[in-house]
């Protein structure tokens, strides 16, 4: 097996898992060249991605559940379906690309965010209020505070005074 890294040869397994729900086998392994670590699955075309929690906890990742948070944040703004679809691909695509099997929940948040700011402020501005609990608190608020300043800009062009709709 060779490394993903170095590509060097020499690669040790230090840690066996079967996981009979997904009939997958689960290896990690460690290069004797360059000592990174990696993961390798059997039986399975892509390996499981997890999220890690800033409790520590693993959750396996879900498109779904990110489909849905992007639909919601996008809700009666001007985003297509597929824009949305197009943007959890690429999320899903940038996380895989890494090599990584874990991702922390924030450097997930901080994908969505960014990819989010591009395709629509007001959504940008709901999904990160999700998520901010996740993020270093003073970054977010910089944040969010360019971001509402520049549609308030935006809105006030608009003749509108409010960033959300009544029923939202
Ligand atoms: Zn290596």
């Amino acid at each position: 097996m060779r490394c993903p890294f170095c590509h060097a040869e020499d690669t040790r397994v230090i840690e066996t898992r079967a996981n009979d729900e997904q009939g997958t086998i689960r290896r990690r392994r460690e290069c004797q060249d360059c000592r990174r670590r990696f993961t390798t699955y059997e039986r399975h075309e892509e390996p499981q991605l997890y999220v890690i929690k800033k409790d520590g906890r693993r959750e396996l990742f879900d498109r779904q559940k990110l489909l849905d948070g992007i639909t919601k944040a996008c809700q009666k703004r001007p985003v297509s379906r597929e824009a949305i679809e197009d943007a959890v691909y690429e999320i899903e695509r940038a996380l895989r690309d890494a090599l990584k099997d874990e991702v922390p929940s924030g450097a997930l948040g901080d994908l969505v965010m960014s990819r989010l700011r591009t395709l629509d402020a007001v959504a940008y501005v709901r999904f990160a209020s999700v998520y901010k609990e996740f993020r270093d608190l003073g970054s977010f608020l910089d944040e969010i505070q360019r971001v509402l300043e520049r549609t308030r800009l935006e809105h006030v062009a608009e003749g509108q005074t409010s960033l959300f709709h009544a029923d939202d």
